[in-house]
């Protein structure tokens, strides 16, 4: 089948019914289970590696949105295994994965804690004890080198950290700190702190969420219990002043042949259309056709913006196909190509 076979005249364009793509929502219970564990584990991890590098140095924003895509991966790859069809679950998942991973990492910088204090010399604490009964921790002895008495008093407050939560009460009075490098920077202070552990979390939940929510949302086949498989039906240049009509076409099911909408030499904007497929029953049932504008972001990355996402009957699948076929760029009344010796000619020039 050729695009020739549906000329652009309003009687011969082929008509579908179409309607809004909508995720079916289905879940399973075990499903859900293995989104939220596969999501707590990664962020229980994730907490004890960032607790981890954290002792030599740590970025604030960077981290938490690695931290997110790690465990949005992850609950990605929990959501296709465990086929969880229902965007909020997933979003709901990464959103605890996030909470988590700022509380583990936190309960990893506390263990550590313990560990050093465990390690620190029975006499050392015998002296600590006396210090304090004799109300010395108040004050700096007259005789006491400054650096010194800075060692006594921290070994003062840590003894006293014995739970997590006096942990975390500690942790922020210590203060995160802002700055780069070994310069000490800008302390947030008790308050900032804690308020910073919330944003964190937020960030981290956040990422995982929206990782999380957009893997729910693929197409799937409610009938053989599987995702649908993509497969790109074109990548060219719309031209700019007919994009609408193009997208309207798809949109409205009365879709419109590629030729018509290339730029060739006028102004446009990508656009990529994919269509998903049951790989089992193909044609029989439905198939979701979404249109994507490609835009390069200013690190020179890829950026799509969705713009249509319909679900099709099956039987549009070869007229769209055939539909998005890539034109042959040789117009109709252009002279035929010049013979092979004119190209010889061009190469000794
Ligand atoms: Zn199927």
């Amino acid at each position: 089948m050729s695009a020739e076979a549906f000329p652009s005249t309003p009687s011969n364009i082929p008509s579908f019914d179409v309607h809004p793509y909508q995720p079916d929502g289905g879940y399973s219970s075990l499903g859900s289970a293995l989104c939220i564990v596969m999501a707590l584990i990664a962020a229980a991890i994730m907490g004890f590696v960032t607790s981890w590098i954290g002792q030599h140095f740590y970025l604030i924003i960077l981290f938490p949105i690695g931290v997110g895509v790690v465990v949005g991966f992850t609950l990605n790859f929990a959501i296709r295994l465990g086929k969880v069809r229902s965007p909020w679950l997933g979003g709901v998942a990464g959103l605890m994965g996030g909470a988590l991973s700022t509380v583990m990492m936190l309960f990893f910088d506390y263990q550590r804690q313990l560990s050093q204090v465990a390690q620190v010399d029975p006499q050392v604490w015998d002296r600590v004890e006396l210090f304090e009964k004799l109300g010395m921790d108040k004050q700096k002895p007259r005789d006491m080198e400054q650096a010194e008495w800075n060692e006594w008093k921290l070994l003062i407050k840590v003894r006293k950290v014995d739970t997590f939560l006096k942990y975390i009460d500690y942790a922020a009075e210590e203060g995160v700190s802002i700055g780069r490098g070994s310069s000490k920077g800008f302390n947030l202070g008790y308050y900032g702190t804690l308020i910073y552990y919330g944003v964190e979390m937020l960030i981290i939940g956040f990422v995982a969420f929206a990782i999380g929510r957009s893997a729910a949302a693929e197409p799937y086949c409610t009938a053989c219990n599987q995702w649908k498989v993509s497969k790109q039906l074109s990548d060219f240049v719309v031209r700019a002043d007919r994009v609408n009509e193009w997208l309207d076409a798809i949109r409205l099911g009365t879709p419109l042949p590629r030729k018509d909408f290339d730029v060739f030499n006028a102004e446009g904007a990508r656009y990529v259309t994919t269509l998903y497929r049951c790989p089992a029953c193909g044609n029989s049932n439905p198939v979701d056709v979404k249109v994507e504008e490609v835009t390069i972001g200013n690190k020179g990355q890829e950026q799509k913006a969705e713009k249509v996402f319909v679900t099709y009957p099956g039987e549009a699948e070869p007229v769209l196909e055939a539909l998005m076929e890539e034109p042959t760029v040789v117009e109709p009344d252009a002279p035929p190509p010049p013979p092979p010796p004119a190209a010889s000619a061009e190469q000794v020039e």
